[in-house]
């Protein structure tokens, strides 16, 4: 058994992350400020005894009392929408909340890895990716507040690993999807198959020739594991490489909800990447990893448990409606 500490554990990939963890037998503290999580999706969790969870922002400060074997930093708004309305909030997450976490593994002696992104790439001229590929981000753009943030992330990260000898791996997440993403996060994905159940006209940005690799939340989980386990530093790639236009997954989405749905161009985001899939070459040699799930099996599963929540939160509660837990302060189990 291990104590694993998850910054942003009670967002929708920390959340897979603690539940997890916990099935494997080992302690988890999630550590949450709830800025873009819902408790709701680690409230199963609370009265489980290997479950802590400390409300804090990790920008600010992060201590863990006892035993600490690894630090899982996933603490960062991550949709764009998010982050283009948290500006200041996604910078000091991945810079000061970056090096919270780092101290915080220097001190307890324990392996650091940092969810990073696809979007260190930004609007890739080399495709597919390769971690050998150093980017083409605009540094003034919107997006810049996420895409540099990760960027000094990976820096920080790297300087920990090679000047305070501190065990560290980064992983390149690329767009992930599944149960507990927040049906409002304006994500490509919840904001499509909440219009579709909704019935209402789906919003794809511009022709919608702009293409996604978009990889089932349980296959990361089993890639952020084995790489946490592995000792590799990377940076590796961790996504599907089952690339399409948005325009498809709108229409396979709307197919699977049996959905009749219209779509409705919309403006196409400032610097909005044209292509994005992963080339995942290391992680099936260092970590003999790839993606198991079908996207259409994954979408499948994501609507099902979408619709769920639509039954549970309506009418009271209506379903893109404010259904967040809001304040802050000292956290409990
Ligand atoms: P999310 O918004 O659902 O989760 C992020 C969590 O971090 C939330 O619970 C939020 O409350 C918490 N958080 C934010 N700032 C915090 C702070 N200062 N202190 C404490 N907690 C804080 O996003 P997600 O999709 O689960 O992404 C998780 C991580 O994975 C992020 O670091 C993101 O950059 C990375 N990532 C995700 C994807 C994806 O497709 N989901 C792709 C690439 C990278
Ligand atoms: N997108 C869209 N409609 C939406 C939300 C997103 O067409 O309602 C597009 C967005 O412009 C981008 C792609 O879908 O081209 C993926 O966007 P998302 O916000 O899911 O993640 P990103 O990969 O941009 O971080």
């Amino acid at each position: 058994m291990r104590r694993v500490v998850i910054t942003g554990g009670a967002g929708f990939v920390g959340s897979h992350l603690c539940r997890r963890f916990l099935r494997d037998g080992d302690e988890v503290v999630c550590v949450d400020n709830l800025l873009t999580g819902d408790l709701s999706n680690v409230d199963e969790l609370l009265a489980n005894e290997r479950f802590l969870l400390i409300r804090t922002d990790v920008a600010e400060h992060l201590d863990v009392p006892g035993i600490v074997d690894a630090v899982l930093h996933f603490a960062s708004p991550a949709s764009p929408a998010d982050y283009l309305r948290l500006p200041l909030e996604t910078l000091s997450v991945g810079s000061s909340g970056t090096r919270n976490a780092l101290e915080l593994a220097l001190r307890k002696d324990a392996r650091f890895v940092l969810a990073s992104t696809s979007e260190a790439y930004g609007d890739p001229e080399e495709h597919p990716q390769p971690e050998t590929y150093w980017g083409n981000v605009n540094p003034v753009g919107p997006r810049s507040v996420y895409d540099e943030a990760k960027r000094f992330s990976e820096t920080l990260t790297t300087a920990y690993r090679r000047y305070k000898k501190v065990d560290t791996g980064i992983a390149r997440i690329f767009n992930t999807f599944g149960e507990y993403m927040r049906p409002d996060d304006g994500r490509a994905i919840p904001a499509f198959i909440g219009q579709a159940l909704r019935g209402e006209p789906m919003t794809v940005s511009g022709d919608g020739s702009q293409t996604r690799s978009v990889c089932y939340v349980d296959d990361l989980v089993e890639g952020v594991v084995r790489l946490l386990d592995s000792g590799e530093p990377g940076p590796i790639n961790l996504g599907n490489t089952d690339e399409m236009p948005i325009l498809a997954l709108a229409e396979l989405i709307r197919e699977l909800a049996g959905s009749d749905s219209e779509i409705l161009f919309v403006d196409r985001p400032v610097d909005d990447p044209a292509v994005r899939r992963p080339d995942i070459t290391l992680a099936r040699t260092l970590l003999d990893w790839e993606p198991r799930t079908p996207v259409r099996t994954g979408l499948e599963r994501t609507i099902r448990w979408f619709a769920g929540q639509l039954v549970e939160t309506s009418p009271a509660r209506p379903w893109a409606g404010p259904s967040r837990v809001g304040g802050t302060g000292p956290g409990g189990r």
